[in-house]
């Protein structure tokens, strides 16, 4: 008898046992499951979970929608409010789309400050219009939290039946939105970007602009075109820019717009200026031992140039290579650059200006520090943008003045202007009125080959 009580208390002991391990893991399951499917911070599901729901939506039905939103310069609220207030915006970031969101739709966080929400709708106008009341929610309401400044977010949307994609997954229209918002961040004046035919355009480009880059330099796809630039006083071609063409293998001619937004965004940008410079360096050379007198040229260098160390010694080493009179080179900078490290920038513009380059900036007038980059690089030459042209000539009074002080101030600042895109008589005119040194435009010429700048200008 004592036997069976025992062994049914050792028994009963057991299962107790067992129960308790039992729930035990499973709470550990559960919570690891939670963490796995669910953001800890906002509780919003996470990017995995969100696309295996989606997917299985979208067996079943044509009129998703994918939007990606992101909160606009969220580095900065993080730096200026603090961690805390960050993280409470995305917590309301993600109460405010849930709140919008009928049973049948879902969203998730998927990065940092980014949220994907998938939305049912035939009609993008509709589907534009709840997400730019979200956006206004979130703005508004965030605006008492953190002293009147204004929370920004852009977003990419694209439907199922918007993508090339018969029967599109949801990753394949998380990669489309992703592509469409990243347009809406760098274009400023839309937030909500749709991913349309254009843009499916715009995306295959960029795909084949990065995918066959490499190959290009190597199968010296990439062309150099030279624009004359011409002394306003003498009427004599003094110099030229060169201006990059990619000529593709079927004859297709892409244009710098195409490409080098790209190879700035990866790098490659740096490689092919250096190309660029190498390859005219080699045909001054061609030209001097040919016995024609060649004219300073002028060679577009990206920004990412001069974050690295030893730019200076690489342009040096070029043009020595080629036994080039340093005079003959010019090298054009933007004014942003005035924005990075000012004084590290300068102090390479000051080693290139010691060996006898000659460096310019480009574009003036087209960014946010125009005075600032004047002020603090120590340029030798100014190009007008053509944007100030074409106002000066619309809105006479003020844009005149303005370009007219300019050009007076760079003239007592010892640097030589030169106005870009001059297309008419009436250009010209206006140009010469205000004492610009250098002009450029197809009043002149458009960009031309090699050959043909030669044969038109150096003969
Ligand atoms: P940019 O350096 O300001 O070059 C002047 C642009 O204005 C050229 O466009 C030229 O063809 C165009 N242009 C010249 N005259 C006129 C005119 O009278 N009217 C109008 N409407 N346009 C005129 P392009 O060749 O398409 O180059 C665009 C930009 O791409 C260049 O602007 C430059 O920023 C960049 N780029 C071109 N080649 C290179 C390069 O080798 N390296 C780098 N980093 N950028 C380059
Ligand atoms: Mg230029
Ligand atoms: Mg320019």
């Amino acid at each position: 008898m004592e036997k069976v009580i025992l062994f049914i208390l050792l028994g009963s002991l057991l299962l107790i046992w067992l129960i308790y391990i039992h729930f035990k893991f499973y709470k550990k399951i559960k919570t690891l499951e939670l963490e796995a499917y669910y953001d800890k911070l906002t509780g919003a599901n996470r990017l995995s979970r969100f696309t295996n729901i989606v997917n299985g939506i979208m067996e079943e039905c044509t009129d998703g929608n994918i939007a990606i939103l992101n909160i606009k310069q969220f580095k900065f609220i993080n730096e200026i409010f603090g961690r805390e207030k960050a993280d409470l915006l995305l917590k309301y970031v993600s109460e405010v789309i849930k709140a919008h969101i009928t049973s049948q739709e879902c969203y998730c966080r998927s990065t940092t400050d980014e949220f994907v929400i998938f939305l049912h709708g035939r009609n993008m106008e509709e589907i534009k219009a709840r997400i730019r009341s979200i956006i206004e929610k979130i703005s508004t309401d965030a605006m008492k939290e953190y002293r009147n400044y204004r929370v920004g977010l852009y977003c990419g949307v694209v439907s199922q039946n918007g993508s090339e994609e018969k029967y599109p997954t949801c990753e394949e229209m998380i990669t489309h939105a992703t592509f469409a918002m990243k347009k809406a961040k760098e274009m400023y004046q839309n937030e909500i970007w749709v991913y349309d035919l254009e843009l499916h355009k715009k995306e295959l480009l960029e795909n084949y602009v990065e995918s066959h880059m490499n190959k290009a330099l190597d199968k010296s796809e990439f062309k150099i075109l030279l624009q004359p630039k011409i002394n306003l006083q003498t009427k004599k071609v003094e110099g030229a820019e060169a201006l990059v063409r990619w000529i593709l293998e079927d004859g297709t001619m892409l244009s710098p717009n195409d490409f080098i937004p790209v190879f700035e965004r990866n790098g490659f940008c740096s490689e092919l200026d250096m190309y660029i410079l190498e390859w005219i360096c080699k045909k001054i050379r061609n030209w001097i031992d040919q016995g024609i007198d060649p004219v300073p040229i002028s060679i577009n260098q990206s920004k990412l140039l001069f974050v690295e160390d030893d730019y200076v010694e690489k342009v040096c080493y070029i043009i020595e290579k080629y036994k080039i009179p340093y005079h003959l080179i010019s090298l054009e900078i933007l004014e942003g650059l005035a924005l990075e490290d000012a004084e590290s920038i300068n102090s390479k513009i000051l080693q290139l200006q010691e060996k006898g380059i000659q460096v310019s900036m480009d574009d003036f007038g087209s960014g946010y520090s125009s005075l600032n980059s004047l002020a603090k690089l120590n340029i030798d030459e100014l190009k007008l943008d053509r944007a100030f042209l074409v106002t000066a000539l619309d809105e006479k009074t003020r844009q005149f003045i303005i370009m007219k002080k300019i050009v007076e101030m760079a003239r007592e600042l010892g640097i030589s202007t030169v106005a870009e895109g001059i297309e008419t008589k009436e250009d010209e005119k206006l140009i010469a009125e205000i004492g610009c040194n250098y002009g450029q435009g197809f009043c002149y010429s458009k960009p031309i080959s090699v050959p043909a700048f030669q044969e038109l200008y150096l003969m």
